[in-house]
């Protein structure tokens, strides 16, 4: 079968003919219906070498870590699933057995150092093929819904849903108010996702004008880059700052932004992997901020984004490309020319 293979460090990924994989004992083999291209993966080819990164992530592997297909063939002793079924995958793969990976949070599994992979996609085969295998017990069910527009959800809804969920505490209370930053995959469904569980005001920023229009489309207000960013963030809340930052980004920008419009106790989550730094001093923010970073989710939290999805409050906006484009979807991802998520499908 065709795929696209990370095979190499610091180098594009390839369009190859790989085996059609088998699925192991506890294992469902799934028909791809569709990958997203996640920008994570761009930091897989791009950033890590052997010195730098997690172990688990060297080549080669399938790419495509969120990903959503139908039922094509159960490994030994799966039983009670129907070829045909769609669902979607719930990427991370811990032990199984730890008490995280028991909680249904694979993506703090006390076993990782020594597990060979961290999840489909990354570090072992993903959904970037014409054919997945994976446990049984990472299938998500979608019933009837559309699972090629689902793919994203496994990371691009599943990540911030995640992140937004830590943050409902500070969230409540009245007159509350989110920001944004970096409105591309994860981003536009982080809009989606505040406004289906708060009545948060929710605030978004990014540098491109398409990117902003998306997201008032979606029930936020925005404000463009620039010099007075922060300052017309704060007025949009009359002054008393951003309760929950959500910054998708991660460069030294966007964390000076973040901490320079949250409010008094008000918590700054950092999604984006572009490994900024920032200099925290004691009077240089309000008392009682939380800063903390965030990974992906628990399948848990993927049932709960599936129903969301189901009930028509999220829909990740997606552009798809079949599998012989799947290289031009990364190429855009990296120009930053895509609206939403690229989908690949096979
Ligand atoms: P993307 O390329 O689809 O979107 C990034 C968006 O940020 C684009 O719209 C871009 O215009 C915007 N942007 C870039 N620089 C900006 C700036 N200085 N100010 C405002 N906007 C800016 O990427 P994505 O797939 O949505 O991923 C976003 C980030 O989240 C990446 O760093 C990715 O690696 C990371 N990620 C983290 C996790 C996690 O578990 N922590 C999971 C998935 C992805
Ligand atoms: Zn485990």
């Amino acid at each position: 079968m065709r795929a696209i293979v990370f095979d190499q460090y610091k180098s594009t990924p390839v369009l190859k003919e790989v085996d059609r994989p088998a699925p192991g004992p506890g294992e469902v083999l799934l028909k791809v219906a569709g990958a997203g291209a996640c920008h994570s993966d761009v930091a897989v080819y791009r950033d890590f070498d052997e010195s730098f990164g997690p172990p688990q992530l060297r080549p080669s592997f399938v790419l495509g870590h969120e990903s959503s297909g139908w039922v094509e063939e159960l490994g030994p002793g799966v039983e009670g699933f129907t070829v045909g079924d769609a669902f979607l995958v719930y990427g991370p793969i811990g032990c199984g057995h730890c008490r995280a990976c028991s909680r249904g949070q694979d993506t703090y599994c006390e076993n990782a150092a020594t597990m060979p992979y961290l999840a489909a996609g990354l570090g072992r085969d993903g959904g970037m093929a014409e054919y997945l295998a994976v446990p049984a017990r990472n299938l998500v069910p979608l019933g009837q819904a559309d699972p090629v527009a689902a793919a994203p959800l496994a990371d691009a809804g599943l990540t911030p849903y995640h992140a937004i969920k830590k943050s409902l505490p500070v969230l409540a209370g009245g007159g509350r108010s989110a920001l944004v930053i970096g409105l591309g995959g994860l981003g536009q469904v982080a809009v989606q996702i505040l406004r289906a569980l708060t009545g948060a005001t929710v605030i978004a920023t990014d540098q491109k004008p398409e990117a902003l229009a998306q997201a008032e489309g979606y029930g936020a207000v925005t404000v463009p880059g620039g010099p007075d960013q922060a300052g017309a963030v704060r007025e949009l809340t009359g002054g008393r700052g951003v309760d929950a930052v959500f910054d998708f980004v991660g460069v030294d920008p966007t964390l000076a932004l973040a901490m320079s419009v949250v409010a008094l106790q008000g918590r700054v989550t950092i999604v984006g992997i572009g490994n900024g730094s920032y200099a925290w001093n004691f009077y240089g923010v309000p008392y009682e901020v939380e800063l903390t970073s965030t990974y992906w989710g628990t399948i848990e939290e993927l049932h709960e984004v599936a129903d969301l999805y189901r009930a028509g409050k999220v829909t990740p906006q997606v552009e798809l490309f079949g599998l012989d484009d799947g290289l031009e979807a990364y190429r855009r991802l990296e120009a930053g020319e895509l609206n939403g998520r690229a989908v690949v499908i096979p």
